[in-house]
């Protein structure tokens, strides 16, 4: 038996109850959980905005130790110190034959597959991870090494936030060196965003967000200009972009009101790439004319456009070699009982990612 906060169902409260987990079955491992980052993905599913068979354990952005493994895994072993994808891709239908990967058609089947039990009854694992729990069991393809220079509990935050982040820069944006940068949204993922944009040698990273220790963090990872959010943000960004507007940039909140200002705050020919996760109410509206005359890119960006199977291993190589700061992206630690509050947290805009250490 292990400890587990479970979803019972959408608007419900998690409950911390006794999981019985079975032993790993062929291709699959079985992980001790060291941490968890609390994800907005998770509040979400939590909410009904995303989907996901319940009851389930959530939590998708985990980093841990292997403890046993099924039959005919030899691609990790006991005792190995992993990261989990909550995506891994299946290599063989239509998307992933194009080279898109993020887009795989089964990348998230394990999700709808019970794994475990509470007094009988089947709970499956929240988008396929099943993290806020003290062990899991998922497909050997889901984990993948990381370097002994990372501590497991950074290492967590790449299985989802920093790869979302950085990749929506290098893969899906493709920033360049000297470029401008708007990120609005400063969570776990938009200060990914931040550090991205450091690593691709943007210009001018400009900032925004609500809360003032927000822009105070991504000041200290790099950015270059901080705005707190409300004002007229197009103008305020042509006022320091030579009057142009940025060359890219990154709505991390998922609003019809952000991802408009955006846009209206690139550049003729700026590109506005959309990450944050909205709902189906949020409409966002353009006139025919200015979709002409500004000649302006809208495009999102899943799980940023990364093949997790090769750009983790590069990610956590950059946390290695210090051109990452992982540390600098994780706040509090709760245990699996504190896991409401850091929804609480998430909802008000307070803090940066929370970690849930389970065994704490
Ligand atoms: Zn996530
Ligand atoms: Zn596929």
């Amino acid at each position: 038996m292990v400890r587990a906060a479970v979803l019972p169902a959408p608007g419900q409260p998690l409950q911390l109850v006794e999981l019985s987990l079975p032993e790993p079955g062929p291709g699959q491992v079985r992980v001790r959980i060291a941490a968890t980052g609390v994800c907005h993905s998770d509040l979400s599913l939590a909410r009904g905005t995303l989907r996901q068979p319940v009851p389930a354990v959530l939590g998708h952005e985990s980093a841990g130790t292997v403890v046993s493994v099924g039959e005919g895994v030899t691609s990790t072993a006991v005792g190995d110190r992993v990261v989990l994808c909550w995506a891994p891709p299946c290599g063989q239908c239509w998307f992933c034959g194009q080279g898109e990967p993020w887009l795989c058609e089964h990348s998230s089947d394990a999700a709808a597959v019970p794994y475990a039990s509470v007094d009988g009854e089947p709970v499956y694992p929240g988008l396929s991870t099943g993290g806020f729990a003290e062990e899991t069991v998922v497909s050997a393809r889901a984990v993948l090494p990381v370097p002994d220079a990372v501590p497991l509990e950074h290492a967590a935050l790449v299985g989802c936030a920093v790869m979302t982040g950085v990749g929506a820069v290098l893969k899906t944006a493709r920033v360049r060196a000297g470029q401008s940068v708007l990120v609005v949204g400063l969570g776990g993922v938009g200060l990914s965003v931040v550090q991205g944009a450091r690593l691709a040698g943007a210009g001018a990273v400009i900032v925004v967000d609500r809360a003032p220790e927000k822009l105070e963090l991504a000041m200290s990872m790099g950015a270059t200009q901080a705005l707190e959010a409300g004002g007229e943000l197009a103008k305020q960004v042509r006022g320091l972009t030579e009057r142009r507007g940025a060359d890219h940039a990154f709505d991390c909140v998922g609003m019809a009101e952000t991802i408009r200002a955006c846009w209206s705050s690139t550049r003729r020919g700026g590109t506005t790439t959309v990450i944050g996760i909205g709902g189906k109410e949020q409409v966002v509206s353009f006139t025919a004319l200015e979709i002409f005359h500004f000649a302006r890119t809208l495009q999102s960006s899943v799980y940023g456009s990364t093949d997790p199977f090769t750009d983790i291993p590069e990610v956590l190589e950059h946390a290695a070699a210090g051109r990452l700061d992982l540390g600098a992206l994780v706040g509090r630690s709760v245990g699996l009982d504190g896991i409401a509050g850091a929804f609480e947290d998430m909802e008000r805009g307070i803090g940066v990612r929370t970690l849930v250490v389970p065994s704490s």
